[in-house]
């Protein structure tokens, strides 16, 4: 059955600070949604739980209060938060799906370190080294690879189960989008690669519902000299807000000359062209 309502969701990881362009796609994820009279869900990436820290935690959602944000689905706050909704809790069911995986022989175990590739010249996609190996998964020797082999690529394997046995990024992303029924994926253009791979995955494991996701991906946000911005300059949302949310609006090119702009709800007034 073909879902009527809208779901978007924010999904920051907790290992810095966010930044202006985190927030700015958080602003077009909540905007959408609240357009279309759906639903927001916070989801918070916590799976590389060594990269991820209580402040970061806190920090995100002092940064959406800040704003004025709110969500409909995903935790409260902090404590809500480690209580009931760090991915930890979800590990069974991410091990389900590289399971999936594995079982429709879409896996392989692959021993390469980050220092032999490194040591071959191998900067960017993983070339396939370990596919004919036949190596058994096994905690801190070997990490487990999606294999895109019967999908007629040579290289570009992405791990799936790292050494540590934690699962990846793609393998949470997936398993979330669907379980929390997310419709509308807005991201930027650097997770192009990453949406292709996801819906490679989903269709490996045959997991229909994954096609009627929409992506749409947008420009990076660039500082004053044209990079893109991946470091908090600090005080992103803080005393800042109603400026920040002028400034995504003409991101966004909408206009706000006309109509001024100094909260969430004035962004509601304007059109928004993606609907
Ligand atoms: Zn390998």
């Amino acid at each position: 059955m073909k879902k009527t309502e809208v779901i978007t969701r924010l999904a920051p990881t907790p290992s810095g600070f966010l930044h202006k362009g985190n927030l700015f796609n958080f602003m077009l994820n909540w905007l959408y949604a609240r357009k279309c009279g759906g639903k927001v869900f916070l989801r918070i990436d916590d799976l590389d739980s060594e990269r991820a820290k209580p402040e970061f935690v806190e920090a995100i959602f002092r940064d959406l209060e800040a704003i004025g944000m709110d969500w409909d689905l995903g935790p409260s706050g902090p404590d809500d938060f480690y209580k009931k909704w760090s991915q930890k809790y979800r590990t069974d069911r991410y091990v389900e799906l590289i399971k999936t995986l594995s079982d429709k022989g879409f896996t392989y175990a692959c021993e390469c370190s980050r220092k032999l590739l490194h040591e071959q010249g191998v900067s960017a996609e993983y070339p396939g080294i370990c596919r004919t190996k036949n190596l058994d998964f096994e905690q801190n020797i070997t990490s487990l690879r999606f294999n895109r082999e019967a999908l007629g690529f040579a290289s570009g394997d992405p791990i799936i189960l790292r050494k540590d046995n934690i699962p990846a990024y793609h393998i949470g992303s997936i398993c979330d989008d669907i379980d929390f029924g997310v419709t509308h994926v807005f991201r930027g253009k650097d997770l192009i690669e990453s949406t292709q791979l996801q819906k490679e995955m989903a269709s490996a494991a045959a997991i229909s519902d994954y096609d009627d996701i929409q992506f749409q991906h947008h420009d990076l946000l660039l500082d004053s000299k044209g990079q893109k911005i991946s470091k908090s300059a600090g005080n992103a949302a803080g005393s800042q807000e109603g400026l920040l949310i002028k400034e995504f609006a003409v991101w966004m090119g909408l206009s706000p000359q006309s109509n001024p702009i100094h909260n969430l709800a004035d962004l509601m007034a304007l059109p928004l062209s993606i609907i």
